[in-house]
C-alpha cells in the first residue's frame, strides 16, 4: 500500500498548464498574474484590498509594519503556533509577550491575553491552529477597548469563517500563507488584508527596497524595504488554487467528519473541537495520551505507511525564546499540547477508506 503523508498539495492540470504559459510569457516575477492573484483575493475578502508578499512570514512582518509596531513595543501572542508568529515581531525590534492556549480550541487564551495587556502593548497576533477560528468577537472587543493593533495569523484559516464572515473579511490586518501545505498554495507566498486602501501604497514600498515610483522615469526611497514581492509563477498556481478553495473546504470537512466517527474514543487521546461551520479543518490534531512517547507514535505509524506531523513544540521553550526569559512551567497548556499534539493525514485527495486506515492504524498503535 502506498505510504499516505500528512498532506499534500492538490494542483490541477489546466493550472499545471498555465504555469507554463506563464514561464513562456517573457514575464515571470510579480506582472499581471500577481496582479490579478491579488484582485480575485480582495474578492474573496469581501471587496478590501490585499496585497501579496513570496511567504506568510514576509506578509505578518509587514503587516506589524504597517500597523506602528516596532522598538519597545510588546505583542501578545500563543506558544503553540509556526515559530514564523513570533520570529516576526524580534525581526522589527519588537518583544512577544507568550500566554497560554485554551486546552479545548488550542487557541490562545483570550482572558489570559487580557490580563497580559501592560501600557507597552500595542498589538495581538491571534493564530487560528489548525483552522479553527478564535473567537473573533471576543478578540476585536479586546483590542477595541484595550487600543490595541491586531494581524491576524491567518496562515492556516484561508477559507475557514467566523459567524458566516470569511475569515479576511473584516477585522484590522489579515495574513495569509500560501506555502504549499496551506489549503489553497502558490508554493511559495502569502496575502495581506489591509484594513483600508490608505496603507496600499506604504505596503507595496515596504514589500520592495522601500521604492516608490512616479511618472515615467522617477524613483524615490524613504524607508528601506524587504525583497519579499510574489512572482508571477507563483500568482498563477495560487490563480488556479483559489476557485477550488470552496470545493477543498467542503471535502476537508467531509474527511474530518469521518475521523469524528471512526475515531476510538477509548484510546484516550483528545480529539479537536468539532467545528463544521467554521473551521475550515486545515489539520485533524489529536494530542495523545501522557503514556504514549510521541516519537513511538510517529515512528509506529510509519510502519503502518501512514505520515504524522507535528504542529507544534512549544516555542517558548526554544533555545532563542528561553534566552529571552521564556521558562518551561508558565504554560502549562501549551506545553503538554505541544509535547503530545500529532497531526493526522488530511488533504483533499485523500480517499475515505484512508480515514479508515488511519484509524486503524492508530488503534494499534496506541494499544
Ligand atoms: C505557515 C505559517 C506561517 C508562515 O507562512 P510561510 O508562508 O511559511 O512563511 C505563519 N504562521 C502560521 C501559523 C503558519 O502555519
Amino acid at each position: 500500500m502506498d505510504f499516505l503523508p500528512f498532506t499534500r498539495p492538490d494542483i490541477d492540470e489546466a493550472t499545471i498548464a498555465g504555469v507554463g504559459d506563464v514561464l513562456r510569457s517573457g514575464w515571470i516575477t510579480t506582472g499581471p498574474q500577481a496582479k490579478a492573484f491579488e484582485a480575485a483575493l480582495s474578492k474573496h475578502c469581501g471587496g478590501r484590498p490585499v496585497r501579496c508578499f513570496n511567504s506568510g512570514t514576509a506578509t505578518m512582518e509587514i503587516g506589524l509594519r504597517l500597523a506602528g509596531i516596532g522598538a519597545g513595543h510588546e505583542v501578545i501572542t500563543t506558544p503553540l503556533s509556526w515559530v514564523a508568529t513570533a520570529n516576526v515581531v524580534l525581526e522589527v525590534g519588537g518583544k512577544p509577550v507568550f500566554v497560554d492556549v485554551d486546552p479545548r480550541t488550542r487557541n490562545i487564551d483570550l482572558s489570559a491575553a487580557e490580563a497580559a495587556v501592560t501600557s507597552k502593548t500595542q498589538g495581538i497576533i491571534p493564530v487560528d491552529l489548525a483552522g479553527l477560528p478564535v473567537d473573533r468577537d471576543r478578540l476585536n472587543d479586546l483590542a477595541k477597548r484595550k487600543k490595541l493593533r491586531v494581524v491576524e495569523d491567518a496562515a492556516q484559516s484561508f477559507g475557514a469563517s467566523w459567524k458566516g464572515k470569511q475569515i479576511g473579511s473584516f477585522g484590522d490586518f489579515v495574513s495569509f500563507s500560501f506555502h504549499a501545505n496551506k489549503n489553497i498554495t502558490s508554493a511559495e507566498g502569502g496575502a495581506l488584508v489591509l484594513p483600508d486602501e490608505s496603507y496600499a501604497g506604504r505596503c507595496e514600498a515596504l514589500r520592495l527596497q522601500g521604492v516608490v515610483r512616479s511618472g515615467e522615469d522617477g524613483m524615490e526611497v524613504e524607508e528601506p524595504g524587504g525583497k519579499f514581492n510574489l512572482t508571477d509563477v507563483a500568482a498563477r498556481i495560487g490563480l488556479g488554487q483559489l476557485p477550488r478553495l470552496a470545493d477543498f473546504t467542503l471535502r476537508r470537512r467531509t474527511l474530518a467528519r469521518r475521523y469524528f466517527q471512526l475515531w476510538d474514543r477509548g484510546l484516550g487521546c483528545e480529539l479537536p473541537v468539532d467545528d463544521f461551520e467554521n473551521s475550515n479543518w486545515h489539520m485533524f490534531q489529536v494530542v495523545l495520551p501522557d503514556r504514549m512517547p510521541r516519537a513511538k507514535f510517529i515512528a509506529g505509524m510509519r510502519d503502518h505507511g501512514i505520515g504524522v506531523g507535528v504542529h507544534y513544540p512549544a516555542m517558548h521553550l526554544f533555545k532563542l525564546y528561553r534566552r529571552l526569559g521564556w521558562r518551561e512551567g508558565q504554560f502549562p497548556h501549551a506545553e503538554r499540547i505541544g509535547r503530545q499534539i500529532a497531526t493526522l493525514p488530511l488533504f483533499p485527495r485523500m480517499a475515505d477508506t484512508d480515514v479508515d486506515r488511519v484509524c486503524e492504524a492508530a488503534k494499534k498503535v496506541l494499544a
